[in-house]
């Protein structure tokens, strides 16, 4: 039988990490392969604050250096991805003895204003609560409040753009393809992988492995790799709620909580609002990460200290929950386990290399793959040089504050598109849409109609472009349209997808 192609670099995991290094190393001519056990951004990656932010938050726990990098990233990652990517002011109300006091609150603003890459998101302001519209949706005690930058992502499609601009810059893109195997010789690796769908197997070599599997890193090195006791990471769950529109701004608020926590309360799909997150300790698989009653109480609880009308379970139209795969560095408290991240190569002098990746964020995941790249070229020799600054994720090929023109644009391409269809055309897929309408010439073109702002034309671009498989893929990660459809019409286009995949 023939031997499998020998490539450079075999990527486990295809969340943001696994999906940036794939495309960073990639664009600088290494031949690489990546597997992803299930969909792209199934894992951490999808279930997000979402927050291209510095973490104003980790300035207590002084992790300047993160947050000093995260904050530098937020315009560059910005310029990269107009189109899933956009700037958002966070209004933070200030409660007389509150938690922290308004000086200390003001200086961390401070300092994040200044800690460095703030061009075009606007310094922090003080508003009045009395006079200003964020007021009106909270109680009237909160009369002061700080308003300051951050971004916001839609970080399954981040990921899927990664995989996407991997794949267009030469990387092998493998999905529903989980890693059962990987045995180390003496200059590669024989790694397995076995279909999720149909259970086949597959043989892959390369000269080094980059496990990037987030909270499923040392299930990796235990399962995949035979090792003993592998316990790296510390895994903390996070929980969001999804509420009917709670406001009628396009501001977010960042909330204090009693317990020194906080959370965020952020406008979200139009006609919703999205309150998280949660912290706490979490022990079993994560796939199995689901919201606690309590921590349903938790956030309902927490926002209503603040909304005027209060927040119930009963009002909750989606929830989400992920783990985060925190480097453990041995903190007592969740919240304030390292959000850094940390990249160790295992490189042997008998035996093929590896680099485990354990935590980060989305925002800082540009870097990540930057500084991985600087191992992988010590390991297994140095190819190209950093790119990704200055580059586009495909469609993203606009100026920032590009996407209203954008939109119009599309719709003189395509008159018969309601505004609310294009403007979402554009969020998800920029430059792009139009090549997505492109057989499109008529309302009647665009086909079936799943309902939303779901058509035929989308959900086939989806499954030939984007290796969208199930109605999950396509309502809750390549779009968030589940928030939108009736279960019949999921049902719908569940039978669809059937009859495509097996077409
Ligand atoms: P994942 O996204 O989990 O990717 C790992 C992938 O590996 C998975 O898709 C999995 O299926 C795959 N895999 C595992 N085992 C195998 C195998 N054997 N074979 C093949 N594939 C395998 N960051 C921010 O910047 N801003 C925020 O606002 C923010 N909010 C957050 C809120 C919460 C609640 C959480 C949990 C995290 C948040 N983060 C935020 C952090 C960020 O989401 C994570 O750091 C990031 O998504 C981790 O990405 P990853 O690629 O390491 O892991």
């Amino acid at each position: 039988m023939a031997r499998a192609p020998l490539f450079d670099i075999f990527v486990i995991g295809g969340g943001i990490n696994g999906c940036g290094i794939a495309r960073d190393a990639a664009g600088r001519g290494y031949s690489v392969v990546l597997a992803e056990m299930n969909d792209f951004a199934s894992g951490t990656s999808s279930g997000a604050t979402k927050l291209i932010h510095g973490g104003l938050r980790y300035l207590e726990h002084y992790e300047f250096r993160l947050v000093r990098e995260a904050l530098m990233e937020r315009e560059v990652l910005w310029a990269m991805a107009p189109h899933v990517i956009w700037p958002l002011r966070f209004v933070l109300p200030i409660q007389k003895g509150g938690v922290r006091p308004a000086w200390l609150v003001r200086l961390g603003l401070f300092l994040y204003d200044h800690l460095g890459g703030r061009k075009l998101l606007p310094a922090t302001r003080t508003l009045n609560l009395a006079r200003d519209e964020a007021g009106r949706s909270l109680k009237p005690e909160f009369r002061r409040a700080f308003e300051y930058s951050d971004g916001w992502v839609d970080d399954a499609r981040m990921v899927v753009l990664n995989a996407r601009d991997a794949q267009i810059r030469g990387a092998t893109i493998l999905s529903r393809a989980k890693v059962v195997s990987a045995q180390r010789e003496a200059d590669h690796w024989v790694i397995t992988t076995k279909s999720t769908r149909d259970g086949s197997t597959e043989t892959h070599r390369a000269r080094m492995v980059v496990n990037a599997a987030g909270p499923w890193v040392d299930q990796v090195l235990a399962g995949a790799m035979g090792r003993n006791n592998a316990h790296n990471v510390r895994l903390v769950q996070g929980s969001h709620i999804i509420v009917r529109k709670k406001f009628n701004h396009d501001r977010a608020y960042f909330f204090q909580n009693p317990d020194n926590r906080i959370i965020f309360a952020i406008p979200y799909e139009g006609d919703f609002t999205l309150i998280g997150t949660t912290d706490r300790d979490f022990k079993d698989d994560p796939k199995d990460v689901r919201i606690s009653e309590e921590e349903v109480h938790y956030l309902c609880d927490a926002a209503s200290d603040y909304f005027k009308e209060p927040i119930l379970p009963a009002d909750i139209v989606w929830s989400y929950s992920a783990v985060r795969p925190l480097f453990d560095d041995g903190a007592s408290k969740a919240q304030e386990a390292t959000r850094d991240y940390v990249l160790k190569v295992e490189a042997p002098e008998d035996g093929a290399p590896l680099l485990n990746v354990f935590g980060g964020k989305l925002t800082t995941y540009r870097r990540l793959a930057e500084h991985a790249l600087e191992k992988i070229a010590e390991v297994i020799g140095a190819k190209g040089s950093p790119w990704t600054a200055g580059s586009h994720l495909p469609g993203g090929d606009f100026p920032v504050t590009g996407a209203g023109k954008a939109v119009s644009e599309l719709m003189s391409h395509a008159p018969f598109l309601a505004r609310g269809h294009a403007e979402r055309l554009i969020r998800c897929y920029g430059t792009d849409a139009r090549t997505l309408l492109s057989s499109a010439k008529t309302a009647e073109d665009l086909g079936r109609h799943f309902g939303g702002t779901l058509y035929e034309v989308e959900v086939r671009w989806l499954i030939d472009r984007e290796w969208a498989v199930s109605a999950e893929d396509i309502l809750w990660r390549r779009t968030k349209q589940g928030l939108f459809l009736t279960p019949d019409e999921v049902g719908g286009l569940e039978d669809y997808l059937q009859a495509a995949m097996a077409a």
